[in-house]
């Protein structure tokens, strides 16, 4: 298989070889490489009916000496077991889920886009519930995997805003899944963003579920906003799905750029503050927001057709230490031979 890494998007490519493990009896098998991309399930599989499953999505970046880093796969470990733990599924151990990371993307080495394409191996945990079952209860048995496969840059000629519209849906309840990396969450997103896409805007930004007043999420990606006194603001709140690019920007924001960095309620009635705002998640990094549609409002932060300056300085920072150009901070980076 030959891969054209200038035209690589976001989409499915089959790799050679992906992790499986499986969880019966209260344990897990040790798991191993496999060739297969089909799982054979059971048709009582709670995966299927009741939406028993997590996921989590993290990369591997080809550095400039030729080796591979991940970036704070920790992180996506410790979150696939709140999830877990928040569906009732066992929690798979850090110490099997980063050795499936690293054995995959080992046995798939020839296909982690080269250092300069921008292109990256997107990499994908995936934990369900399987075996005979009808009643809604907790599965009996699990299936926990991983897959992967290169793709581009998601903005190939730089950073470019693009709009999103409020929607008048929710995402997740005031108590329910919001927080944990759930496939209902996703299910229950795809009508609200393809209307949102119908009129033209990149997609829907979902507001508090209790209120309906404050900024939640940004399509699948956590909003952050830089305010005219230079503080890096992004919202707080329990039904919102904790990013992991979304802390590490608060990190950045504070010990690089020497911003103020805020967790905090961002009301829809003072957009005004922000000069700047973006949505930030692994697989686009740092979408630019140009602007948002807001009933008949429509609210311009920076600009639609340029990326504000701290947004910018924010995405090199990050970026240079996934790809091992700019120095980690402690614990962030696992770098494989
Ligand atoms: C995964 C995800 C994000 C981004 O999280 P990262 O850890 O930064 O990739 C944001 N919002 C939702 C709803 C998500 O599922």
């Amino acid at each position: 298989m030959k891969i054209n890494w200038d035209e690589l998007g976001f989409d499915y490519i089959k790799l050679p070889y992906r992790f499986i493990a499986h969880w019966k009896n209260g344990a897990w098998d040790s798991g191993q490489l496999t060739e297969d991309e089909y799982l054979p399930i059971h048709e009582g599989s709670t995966a299927l009916h009741y939406g028993q499953q997590c996921f989590e999505g993290l990369k591997a970046y080809s550095r400039k000496d030729g080796k591979v880093n991940l970036f704070r796969a920790d992180q996506n470990s410790a979150r696939m077991n709140r999830s877990a733990r928040r569906l009732l599924m066992p929690e798979v151990p850090e110490e099997l889920f980063l050795g499936a990371i690293k054995q995959v993307v080992v046995a798939n080495r020839e296909f982690v886009p080269p250092y300069g394409t921008g292109g990256t191996l997107y990499i994908r945990p995936l934990l369900i519930g399987v075996g005979p079952n009808i009643g809604v209860h907790a599965a009996p048995e699990y299936i926990f995997t991983v897959f992967c496969m290169p793709v581009g840059a998601y903005f190939k000629g730089g950073l470019t805003p693009t709009n999103f519209i409020v929607s008048d849906y929710d995402r997740a309840a005031p108590n329910g899944t919001g927080a944990a990396k759930v496939g209902g969450n996703y299910a229950a997103s795809l009508l609200p963003g393809e209307k949102a896409q119908e009129r033209n805007f990149s997609d829907c930004i979902y507001l508090d579920p209790e209120t309906h007043t404050k900024i939640e999420e940004v399509g699948s990606a956590n909003f952050f906003g830089i305010t005219k006194e230079n503080e890096f603001v992004t919202p707080k709140s329990p039904s919102i799905l904790p990013s992991i690019t979304k802390y590490s920007l608060l990190h950045l924001a504070k010990e690089r750029l020497g911003l103020e960095a805020l967790e905090e309620d961002v009301p829809m009635d003072n957009l005004d503050r922000f000069k700047e705002a973006g949505a930030c998640g692994t697989a686009a990094v740092i979408s630019p927001i140009g602007g948002i549609q807001f009933g008949d409002d429509f609210h311009v932060f920076y600009s639609e057709k340029e990326v504000g300056p701290v947004t910018q300085q924010l995405y090199d920072e990050l970026t240079g230490i996934q790809f091992g150009d700019k120095k980690a901070p402690a614990g962030w980076i696992i770098t494989l031979a």
